[in-house]
């Protein structure tokens, strides 16, 4: 008997390492559309990004848990795909393929997705949201605040306004097991934060929302002259650095091009 216990409970064993590795923590990569931009000035105050012109990416991304699907960032708006590049200012803005069809690739549907969070709430990044209204949107006060502050903006975001929502101050751990925390890292917007995902086999992946817009921009800290307070992005970006550092993370910069090419496409994910 006490043979047979120990088989069962070997092949039991052996069974919860093979679950364990199915449920790795993973990593997809969205396309969330391009952003052309004839003039960066905006994106420097100290100047010199003036007259020179830049092609962003950006990028959207799904973690899947054991325990839930989150999420982080939702793109340039769905009615971009099959027009003609929208111009508005300096950005010319397109988009290939919505989140909804990217997502039916990988046989997810957005009423499977529990988990709604966003970088910040500039127009990049919450296009598509109104397509995610069954998940719980994971907000800061700080953003929330500010999205809310006044009528006109309350207009813009009214989208948001039936999402069932959880608030909370600071950093936020995701699933409770501290594999995937939402960074408060503040200053492009009131509530700007970046995402930290602990994977088994990558190791730390830093989602930096747009604390940095481009690569030349972590190396130089230029902060744009759109951001709602400098000083508190440049304390954020020495945060961030501290935590890259600290967890030799991988950083990945969601509007920047070169890093962008570097990551797995649908169906491929990190892990
Ligand atoms: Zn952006």
């Amino acid at each position: 008997m006490k043979k047979f216990l120990g088989v069962c409970l070997f092949a039991l064993s052996a069974f919860n390492v093979a679950q364990a590795h199915e449920d790795n923590l993973r990593l997809y990569t969205l396309d969330c559309g391009d952003i052309a931009v004839s003039d960066m000035d905006g994106f420097s105050s100290a100047g010199d990004y003036a007259k020179t012109s830049a092609k962003l990416g950006n990028t959207c991304y799904l973690i899947r848990h054991k325990n839930g699907d989150l999420l982080w960032d939702t793109g340039l708006p769905a009615s971009l795909v099959n027009a003609k590049p929208m111009v508005n200012g300096v950005f010319s803005l397109s988009m290939q393929k919505t989140l909804v069809e990217q997502l039916k690739d990988i046989k997810v549907t957005p009423s499977d997705i529990e988990y709604l969070s966003l970088s910040h709430s500039h127009f990049d990044h919450v296009g598509q949201a109104s397509s995610f209204a069954s998940a719980t949107w994971l907000v800061s006060d700080k953003e929330q605040k500010s999205m809310f502050a006044n009528e006109k903006s309350s207009a813009q975001f009214s989208a948001f306004k039936d999402f069932k929502r959880k608030t909370f101050t600071g950093d936020y751990d995701v699933f409770g097991d501290g594999s995937v925390i939402i960074l408060d890292l503040a200053g492009h917007t009131a509530g700007h934060s970046a995402l930290q995902v602990n994977l088994k086999n990558t190791g730390t992946v830093l989602l930096s929302g747009d604390l940095y817009h481009q690569a030349k921009s972590r190396e130089l800290k230029r902060v744009p002259r759109f951001n709602h307070d400098e000083k508190t992005t440049l304390k954020s970006m020495a945060r961030f650095e501290k935590i890259a550092k600290e967890t030799s993370a991988r950083v990945v910069i969601q509007h920047e091009t070169a890093d962008i090419k570097k990551l797995p496409k649908l169906p491929k994910y990190l892990d």
